[in-house]
Formats: structure tokens, sequence, C-alpha cells
């Protein structure tokens, strides 16, 4: 059973292959028009052939019509001229002679068996009644019958019927010979396109058969960096491999960034464990020389770095769970923006006031959106949280909340220290911060802004900064107001 499976497999995969279609279409473009010329030529040959026979025989009775008119043949046929005549003309077409007068009784028959009988055929009948000459075809008994009238040429008359039937069997047996050989012909161009059509899909698949084994090396390791392979042989392969090359540095490009994320990861999440380390050491070194005053500070100081510990792995976990999320994943419903940014003033009013910054909201739209609230939420809520963290004494943010035909669009402006030109389009890179120490210092992860624009990504909306250092950074943010948009 198994292999009767895989034997079916094994056919539909050869079936559906480009080489088997390149065999069958140069099989069938090769054969057909063979079959097509063979028929057309013997057929062409048989009509032509018919033809001629036809008009020789119908111009040979007429003229002995003619003759048998200008004669008393139909009173006395003994007449050797005439009789003569017809014999020749029987064997010069191997076939009949009948001579029937106008009582449509047979007078002469060449073969004399029907002479004195009568003969009523619709062609005889219409020959009497004045139709020119008539002929039909047997193809059974392979023989043409041409009837002509017998007519007075100054009275016009009628005064019978020659009946003449000629053999066909030498027209047929040149149809058989050509069909024979057009036969044999058809046969040695059949096998010549089966060779043909075998060799040409054989090469000119070959080049896919590099790109396989090309494809398959990656299995045994491919560096993009040094590693090339080339198939030049179309433009096709060679469209194929770029694509491929394009791919494989692509992939190397996502393990780097992999790699160095890891890095990073490990590098930040030590950060707090050596200082709580030092911290810790020194207490314990300290031993009972060190006050209770000390203690409580350096415990703080340690409690705050546990913090910011955990921080950055719900940072993390955040948005990790953001990459493995897909467009079609989030759950989008429609939404109050301006609640939703009030709500967010609200949750950080206490961090502004404790920086002394101030925190506005403008509204020149109430918007509602199809969102997902918790995600996005969260994007803007790290927004705000940089621009009063980044921010000056007596400083503000302010949250702006506005809408065109299709976007939402919510601004966060601040007054703080601005980003350098340079450092704008990677801000949102994992872990980047434009002053570690500073950043470091007031509790940031640099996970922030990858989070927001991950968040916005997912409602298929855009981010743009602009910054002035100095004077403060202004952040855009659209998202489309229903999800068909
Ligand atoms: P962090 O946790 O360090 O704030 P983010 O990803 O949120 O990380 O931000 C990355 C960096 O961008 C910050 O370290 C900071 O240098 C800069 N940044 C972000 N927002 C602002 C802002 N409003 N004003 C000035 N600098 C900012």
């Amino acid at each position: 059973m198994k292999t009767i499976i895989s034997g079916l497999v094994q056919n539909v995969r050869f079936y559906r292959s480009l080489k088997f279609r390149i065999f069958l279409i140069v099989l069938i473009t090769g054969i057909i028009p063979v079959i097509v010329m063979r028929n057309i030529m013997v057929r062409g040959y048989e009509n032509r052939a018919m033809n001629q026979k036809t008009s020789e025989v119908t111009n040979q009775s007429a003229i002995v019509a003619a003759h048998l008119a200008r004669t008393d043949y139909f009173s006395d046929t003994s007449d050797i001229v005439i009789n003569d005549e017809l014999i020749q003309m029987s064997n010069l077409y191997d076939g009949r002679i009948l001579v029937i007068n106008d009582d449509f009784l047979i007078i002469k028959d060449t073969y004399g068996k029907s002479q004195g009988k009568y003969i009523v055929s619709s062609e005889v009948i219409s020959c009497m009644n004045g139709s020119r000459n008539m002929s039909s075809v047997d193809e059974e008994n392979r023989y043409l019958e041409i009837t002509v009238p017998i007519v007075d040429e100054n009275s016009g008359e009628v005064y019978g019927a020659l009946v003449a039937s000629a053999s066909t069997d030498s027209i047929h047996d040149n149809v058989e010979v050509l069909d024979r050989r057009g036969r044999f012909i058809q046969v040695i161009i059949s096998v010549l396109v089966v060779l043909i059509a075998y060799a040409l899909s054989s090469t000119l698949l070959r080049p896919f058969d590099k790109v396989i084994k090309a494809v398959d090396s990656v299995k045994e390791g491919f560096d993009p960096g040094t590693d090339s392979i080339e198939v030049p042989d179309y433009t096709e392969t060679r469209d194929i491999m770029d694509a491929f090359h394009h791919l494989m540095s692509r992939m190397a490009e996502v393990d780097a960034s992999r790699g160095e994320f890891v890095a990073n990861v490990s590098h930040e999440l030590k950060t707090p464990l050596a200082s709580m380390k030092v911290l810790s050491d020194s207490l314990i070194q300290g031993g009972d020389s060190v006050d209770a005053e000390t203690y409580r500070e350096f415990m703080q100081d340690i409690a705050a770095e546990v913090d910011r510990e955990n921080k950055i792995i719900n940072n993390l976990l955040s948005l990790v769970k953001l990459d493995g999320e897909k467009d079609s994943e989030i759950e989008l419903e429609p939404h109050d923006l301006s609640a939703m940014l009030q709500q967010l003033i609200k949750t950080l009013t206490p961090l502004a006031d404790q920086k002394g910054v101030e925190l506005l909201y403008e509204e020149k739209l109430p918007v509602e959106a199809e969102i997902d609230e918790t995600k996005l939420s969260l994007a803007i809520m790290n927004l705000m949280e940089n621009a009063i963290k980044y921010n000056k004494e007596n400083g503000w943010v302010k949250v702006t909340l506005d809408a065109d035909m299709q976007f939402a669009i919510i601004t966060v402006s601040d007054s703080g220290m601005g980003i350098p030109e340079e450092s704008i389009n990677k801000i949102y890179d994992r872990f980047y911060r434009v002053d570690k120490s500073h950043s470091r210092e007031i509790g940031g992860t640099g996970l922030g802004l990858a989070i927001t624009r991950n968040a916005i990504l997912l409602h298929r909306g855009a981010i743009k900064a602009s910054s002035i250092v100095g004077e403060g950074t202004t952040f855009i943010v659209k998202i489309p107001l229903r999800k068909d948009i």
C-alpha cells in the first residue's frame, strides 16, 4: 500500500514537472502538423484525381454521345465503328458503357449482360428530361458513373442517354501507396520528435538543477559574504539566484542582529546585577562598621536596581509579544481616543509633577478609531513618558488629538533637550539611547520606542519624529481610523 501511494506521489510529481510539460509541448507541436499534413496531402490527391477522372470520362462520354446522335444507332446497333468506339472506351476506363434509348431500354451494354433490359435510375430520368451530364461515385465498389444525354444537335431532341462507368481502382491504389508512405514518414518524424522532445526537456531544464543544487548547498552552510553561486544560463535563473542571494544576505543580517540583540540583552540585564553586587559587597565588607543610615541608603539603591531589572524584563516581554503578533492577530475595536489620551495624562500627572513638567492636552476633534487599546495606550504612554523624562525644569509636554479623512493623528511634543539629527533614525532601535548614562540615570531601558513603533506598525500606522536640540521634540503618530482603510 505504502509503495503504491509513494508511486502515485512520484507519478503526480512527474506529470506536474516542467520537464514533462516541455516534452509534451514539443511532442504535440511536432507530431500534430505531420498528421495533418499527411491527411491534407492524401485527401487532396484523392479529390484532384477523382475530379480529373470525372471530367475526362464526362468529356469522352459527351464526344461519344454526340457521335451517337449523328448516326442511326438507335435503329441499328450493329454499327461496327460505333461499337468499336464503345468497346475501346470501356476498355480505356476499365469500365462499362450502356446506351439507353428514350424508352429506357438498354440497347447496348459493352458487358452484354443487360442488353434488352430496362433501366430507370434517377440520373437517366434527369438526362431524358433535359438535364446536362450527371456523375456519381460508388466508393464501395470503387467506380464512378457518368450519365450524359444523347441529344440531336439541331432539333435538341433527346434520343436517349449514355451511361459510362469507370473504375477508380488506380486512384485508390495510388491513395493507398501515398498513405502508406505518409504513415512511414510520420513514424520516422514521430520518433525523431520524441528524441528531440526528450533532449530538449532535459537540456533546457539543466540550469534549474543547478539552482536546486545551489539552494541545497545552504544545508551545508552558505556564507553570502564569500560564497556566490551564479547560474547565468537564463535571465530567470539569474533572477532566482539574485533573489536567493538577497534572501541569504537578509537572513545573515537577521542572524547578526539577533546575535547583537542577545548580547545587548545580556549586557543590559547584567548592569543592574553588577551594581547590586557592588552595593551588597561593600555592605558585607563594611561589616559592623557600616551605620544604619548607610545601610538604608545602599538597600534603597539595591531596590532601585531590582526595579530597573524588572522594568527591562517587562519591556523585553512586551517587545517579544508584539514581535510575535501579526496584523491579523490583533483585535481592533472602536475606541474613543480622547478618553484614552486623557486617562494616560491622568496616569502620568504624578511623574510630570515630580519633574516639574506641565502636561497639556488639546483636542481638535473628538476621534473614534478601531484600535487595540492596550497596545496603542502602551505606545503613546512611552512617548509621553519620554517627553517628561527628557524634559527640562518647568518644561511642558503637549498632547494633541486630531484626524483627517483616513487617520487619527496624535502628536506628542515637548520643550525638552531634543534629539540630534544623526540619532533621529536610530531611536527606534532596541537598546539605542542618545546618551546612555543619562538615560540609565533617569530609568530608561532603551526599549520604549522600539515597543512604540512595533505597536503602531501592528495598527498599520506610522510614526515620525522631528526635533531641534535644546528646544524640544515632536512625535506624530498616524493610525488608520478603520481597519479596512
Ligand atoms: P529609553 O528607555 O532610554 O527612554 P526609548 O527607546 O524610549 O528608550 O528612547 C530611546 C532614546 O531616544 C532615549 O534614550 C533618548 O535618548 C531618546 N529620546 C526618546 N524620546 C525623547 C524625547 N522626547 N526627547 C529627547 N530624547 C528622546
